[in-house]
């Protein structure tokens, strides 16, 4: 991620861009200050690709996603930002209860005090997520088969969408009846700047976000919507597609290849756009403490 091409990609770079892994998403805890009035500017910390397992010592690459995420969740306890936002791949490759256990242990400081949108990839099992978290707070509209959630996130609004399409399948897929959903809501809702989330990356692929173009199609004309942000590539990296914030997010568990950070992000979005910081904690560290800055489209 050394070169400025990372951070600004055409748009030919961006389609091919987008690898490896699918998505649902539910979210936990109270929602109380989230609806405040007047917040100018809010504070959340964005992960992708936990990949949490049964084994707390379970590592792959010399990583080690249980003591990685263990350090946002220090993290976040001691800078307090408002919520948190993982992008799916929660469990560690087929989720298994025991991934969701720990998972849910790991998390559950956070959970206790702030809004924590969990979205599923292609790594997780929604069933079996459900069962570990059965009762989510939060606005959960209803799409047949898809876990959707909307966040008040005072001057932004938060969409996290489910592109799971298979277990362990590494193709994702948003579907018909979750964008007809999204058209609608999207018609209906206020003008306050929007932000997409979901696993998957946006190329073109065959393990990529299947109906990509359609969701394009969709949010193109609707200025609302202002980034989309996601993971499954574990690559971090900015693009930008018909002034749209593509963010790919760094994976807080593993990184595929060494020039890859492994951490999270921590957002700053007001009404007008986003300071986006990188903490990284393993992997390619060099970029740690690097601020992306970002203005919405009008
Ligand atoms: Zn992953």
């Amino acid at each position: 991620m050394a070169d400025a091409l990372r951070f600004g990609m055409t748009r030919r770079q961006f389609i091919r861009a987008g690898l490896a892994a699918a998505g649902g998403a539910v979210v936990l805890g109270p929602y109380r200050s989230l609806a405040e009035a007047g917040r100018e500017r809010a504070r959340w910390a964005f992960l992708s690709d936990t990949h949490v397992a049964a084994d707390p010592e379970n590592n792959y690459r010399g990583f080690y996603p249980y003591r990685n995420l263990q350090k946002v969740i220090d993290w976040i306890k001691s800078e307090q930002p408002e919520g948190l936002v993982i992008t799916g791949d929660l469990a560690r490759l087929t989720g298994q209860a025991g991934d969701y256990e720990n998972f849910k242990k790991l998390i559950a400081p956070v959970v206790e005090s702030r809004p924590v949108g969990l979205a599923l990839g292609n790594h997780d099992d929604r069933d079996n997520f459900l069962r570990a978290f059965a009762n989510p707070a939060g606005e959960r509209p209803p799409v047949r088969g898809k876990h959707i959630v909307t966040v008040n996130a005072g001057p932004v609004r938060f969409i996290l969408l489910d592109s799971l399409l298979h277990v362990d399948k590494v193709p994702g897929l948003l579907g018909k009846a979750q964008r007809t959903w999204l058209e609608g809501y999207l018609r209906v809702s206020d003008g306050r700047p929007t932000i997409l989330f979901f696993h998957h990356t946006l190329g073109d692929a065959d393990g990529d976000l299947l109906d990509v173009l359609r969701l394009f199609d969709l949010v193109k004309p609707i200025a609302k919507v202002k980034a989309i942000v996601y993971g499954h590539s574990h690559e971090y990296n900015y693009s930008e597609l018909d002034g749209i914030h593509l963010i790919n997010l760094p994976a807080t568990g593993y990184n595929f290849g060494n020039a890859e950070p492994v951490g999270w992000v921590e957002a700053q979005v007001t009404a007008g756009g986003g300071r986006f910081t990188l903490h990284a904690v393993d992997g390619n560290t060099h970029f740690d403490g690097f601020t992306k800055s970002l203005s919405w489209r009008s």
